[in-house]
């Protein structure tokens, strides 16, 4: 059988199931990365495991998205992450160094490998040829220990880019016109892969970005070939040696092929508050620009930061905007910088930021009340810039930069000026003394554990008993986002104090949520949620998983689940159930009192799971979608007591 790149790779880490979509595949992470927003809680759940060190061939902890360090919190953070990693034998890229998947991409990433990330970008070093996927910590964290990563194995779609893209336009359009065509929804259990002659003019950092906003699409993974311009980016990193070839077998087996033609694609953007929401730059007319940020982990390379310059070189920002810029890494900046491009930027008005996600999560450089920003980001979800109500629109650098110089939305092609082509060059400047090697800690304090302002106890769920009694403590509907399970505005202050963290479950749905599953965990029965489609939206955090769990929520019933939270939601054991149809979901209320009886042993046979309604006096049937280790997980009351319970037991 002719095989697709995703399906070779996948097949050559095979460690259990055999690469048949639809089915749970376990695999061998090679690589591993964590970053100081979700860290802690990984490395909480990694040092539990009692491993005296990383079993992954690579593991990086990344600070930088909290650099601001305002106050204590994100520095006692790193103060840990930097402790756990002197002593384990993970990198440390230090703050300032840059975003995790511009540095992994520019010093870790290898062709062939798989690298598993506590972030759900983590797919950008699909630009490489890897298997990249991001996934909860937990995962991470058994990854780490040396465990396979267990996940659906996917559905290959082949993106064939043909031709070449016009002047003006860039890779941002061209994911951005990806996004039109599969908007965010539906495309789960799938991969992208890239394919066509268009690939010999996209260099590895377009192709990241590409790579990257495949997670907008809901998708598993996004993978292009390893090839020449693969290999001439690695010799620009001075580490050619870890370049291999990889491509599709000819007439390899795809589930679907779509066919885009670079040439036709035009300048597009991502309205607000979605990033399928697309139109034509020219289509949204002139609109006025408050700000332009150009950066963070997609748009952020060299590349694209040198075309910025040329075109700003000798202008200034229009009074209306303010103008930021977040280069992806240090090794970008520091290269604007050899080639003179970093005062063409500064001498146009651009404010420096940190190398660092700070704009794109609302980190600073929040925009006015009803702005409008135009963002080079992958995410213009409402409220994430820190205003609520501004309007985030996501562009090319070039459409970035025409709105700088006119202070309103253009199409880039209407500044009547030659587009300026940059090429990567051939050698970059290299300074890996921001990344701390294992083994190459001078600072004493740093290979203790440090426990700072309360970074301490894991929590651990309970068995799934063989009968649940509980109440439906809350009823929410369709698309139900992390930040509704677990607002993150909190996040910075509580994210590693759990027990206070899970207090905020569900604040902005029902502020009276706490107080009620108190009182219903203290008449001994657990709490149970039910929703409509598409339960737990967003990215990767975890937190919202193991929150749900400190507050005693045994079991979510939804009309359908975000294959990435409910993984979490199992590895911290809860169980999710899927409604069989909307009258389930309709017929059932908040406050109404719930039984599932036999569920270990209904779990077990396989038969027809039931649940009682006691307060109407109903029952009827859902459906639940587990693997055997899943099973395992939930009757152990979570993958890390699982994983324990297996360790004592060899
Ligand atoms: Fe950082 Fe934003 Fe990229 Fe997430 S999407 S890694 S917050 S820059």
């Amino acid at each position: 059988m002719n095989k697709s790149i995703t399906q070779k790779i996948i097949e050559q880490h095979l460690v259990s199931g055999t690469f048949i979509p639809g089915n749970e595949v376990g695999i061998k992470i090679d690589q591993t990365l964590n970053h100081d927003n979700a860290g802690a809680l990984t490395y909480l759940q990694f040092v539990s495991l009692g491993v005296p060190m990383v079993k992954s061939e690579v593991s990086v902890t990344y600070l930088d998205h909290n650099t601001l360090q305002m106050g204590c919190e994100d520095a006692d953070d790193h103060q840990y992450l930097q402790s756990v990693s002197g002593k384990y034998g993970i990198y440390l890229s230090r703050a300032g160094n840059g975003i995790c998947h511009q540095v992994h991409l520019e010093r870790f990433g290898k062709p062939g490998k798989t690298l598993l990330g506590a972030d759900s970008h983590t797919l950008t070093c699909g630009a490489l040829g890897m298997i990249a996927i991001g996934a909860g910590g937990c995962d991470v964290a058994l990854a780490m220990g040396g465990s396979p990563y267990y996940f659906t194995c996917p559905k290959v779609i082949k993106i064939n880019l043909i031709g070449e893209l016009s002047p003006w336009v860039s890779a941002k359009d061209v994911i951005l016109k990806i996004l039109q065509m599969f908007t965010t929804k539906g495309n789960e259990n799938f991969v992208f892969e890239y394919d066509g002659d268009g690939l010999k003019n996209l260099s590895v950092p377009e192709r990241a970005t590409i790579a990257n906003m495949g997670d907008e699409c809901g998708i598993t993974t996004s993978v292009f070939p390893s090839d020449e311009m693969t290999r001439l980016f690695l010799m620009s990193q001075q580490r050619e040696e870890h370049w291999i070839e990889i491509k599709a077998d000819p007439g390899a087996d795809y589930d679907k092929v779509v066919d885009i033609n670079l040439s036709e694609i035009v300048s597009l953007t991502a309205r607000p508050h979605s990033p399928d929401n697309i139109s034509s730059v020219k289509s949204v007319g002139e609109i006025e620009v408050d700000q332009v940020c150009i950066g963070t982990c997609t748009n952020s390379s060299y590349k694209d930061l040198a075309t910025v310059a040329r075109i700003l070189k000798g202008k200034v920002a229009h009074s209306r905007v303010s103008f930021v810029i977040a280069p992806g890494s240090k090794q970008v900046l520091d290269n604007l910088l050899r080639d003179g491009y970093l005062s063409h930027l500064l001498l146009a008005g651009a404010r420096l930021a940190d190398c660092a996600c700070g704009f794109c999560l609302g980190r600073g450089y929040s925009p006015k009340s009803h702005g409008v920003s135009l963002r080079t980001s992958s995410r213009n979800f409402q409220g994430r810039s820190g205003t609520k109500d501004a309007y985030l629109y996501l562009v090319s650098p070039e459409t970035a930069a025409a709105a700088v110089i006119t202070g309103k939305f253009t199409d880039p092609r209407d500044l009547k000026v030659e587009y300026p082509k940059v090429y990567m060059p051939e050698r970059l400047r290299i300074d890996d003394r921001m990344i701390i090697k294992p083994g190459d800690v001078n600072d004493a304090l740093s290979i203790e554990k440090y426990d700072g302002r309360g970074i301490g106890d894991l929590p651990k769920g309970d068995p799934l008993h063989q009968n649940i009694l509980g109440e439906v403590t809350l009823k929410a509907g369709d698309t139900v986002t992390l930040d509704h399970i677990l607002p993150g505005r909190f996040q910075k202050k509580y994210r590693s104090s759990l027990a206070k963290y899970a207090e905020f479950v569900f604040e902005d749905l029902d502020n009276t949520f706490y107080k009620r599953s108190k009182e219903i965990r203290n008449e001994g029965k657990y709490n149970i949620v039910v929703a409509g489609v598409s339960y737990g939206e967003g990215s990767s955090k975890e937190h919202a998983a193991i929150c749900q769990m400190i507050v005693g929520i045994k079991v979510v019933i939804a009309l359908s689940f975000r294959e990435r939270h409910k993984t979490s939601l199992i590895n911290f054991g809860i169980l999710p159930l899927t409604f069989k149809n909307e009258d389930s979901y309709n017929n059932i209320d908040q406050g109404d009192c719930i039984e599932i009886a036999n569920v270990r042993k209904v779990l077990d046979d396989g038969g027809k799971l039931f649940v009682r309604n006691l307060t109407k006096q109903k029952e009827f049937e859902v459906s639940y979608h587990l693997s055997e280790r899943q099973r395992r997980i939930l009757f152990s009351g979570g993958a890390l007591n699982l994983w324990l319970s297996q360790r004592d037991r060899q």
